[in-house]
Formats: C-alpha cells, sequence, structure tokens
C-alpha cells in the first residue's frame, strides 16, 4: 500500500510533506511534459512504506491512503505511480517557508476539484 498526493496539491505545493518522510519518496517533477505531469508533489507507490507521517502535515488536505482516494480524485493514483518509470524526471525538492491556507481557501480548493459540493 502507499499514499497518493492528489490534484488537491495542484498549485499550492507548499511542500509541508517532504521533511517528514523518512524514506524521501516525495518528489516534485522537473521535466517538460507539464500536461502529464501538473504542478504538484508526487509520491512513489514503491518506496513509500506507508507510515502515513505526511498526510497530518499537508494543510490543503491532498494526502490520501491509497484505498482511500476519492473516487473524484482517482486518476491521480495511476498518475503518481508513473513516478516509477519516470524517475529521471524527478526529485525530492528543499522545502521552503509558505503562508497557511485558511479554512475558506481549503474548502474552495475542495470545491475547485468537485470533491465538495
Ligand atoms: S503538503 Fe500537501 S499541498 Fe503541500 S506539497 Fe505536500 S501534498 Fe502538496
Ligand atoms: S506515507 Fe510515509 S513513506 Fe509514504 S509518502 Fe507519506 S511520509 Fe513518505
Amino acid at each position: 500500500m502507499a499514499w497518493v498526493i492528489t490534484r488537491l496539491c495542484r498549485d499550492c505545493v507548499d511542500q509541508a510533506c517532504v521533511d517528514v518522510c523518512p524514506v524521501e519518496c516525495i518528489y516534485a517533477y522537473t521535466g517538460d511534459d507539464h500536461q502529464k505531469f501538473p504542478n504538484q508533489l508526487y509520491i512513489h507507490p514503491e518506496e513509500c512504506i506507508d507510515c502515513g507521517a505526511c498526510e497530518p502535515e499537508c494543510p490543503w488536505e491532498a494526502i490520501y491512503e491509497d484505498v482511500s482516494v476519492p473516487e473524484v480524485l482517482s486518476e491521480d493514483t495511476p498518475l503518481n505511480a508513473l513516478t516509477v518509470d519516470n524517475m529521471d524526471d524527478f526529485e525530492v525538492p528543499t522545502p521552503e517557508e509558505q503562508d497557511q491556507p485558511t479554512p475558506e481557501q481549503v474548502s474552495d480548493n475542495k470545491k475547485k476539484w468537485g470533491l465538495e459540493p
């Protein structure tokens, strides 16, 4: 089992999750194909040890256990898995300090992606 970064991360990318991952399996895309790999972070499913440490660190509530990814975000599980065969284009990012989103911003982001009505 692995955890999944969903599209709720897109363009938020504060990277709060990166520092807590004990096996450094949370990656940023460094290639040119931004249609295929949008601006978000990705969890390598074969490196993830299923510890769950990243999930509570995400202020945008973007991280789910693979068995719990909501249906509306389900395409993000195979998207994270594409890291496995494309590791030349991924690297562990260096987190930068970011402002915390407000509860309203978190809710608006979920609405944007169809997770909340
Ligand atoms: S903490 Fe959440 S929003 Fe920030 S980079 Fe990680 S998954 Fe994305
Ligand atoms: S569940 Fe643990 S090992 Fe997997 S990405 Fe999150 S912090 Fe890293």
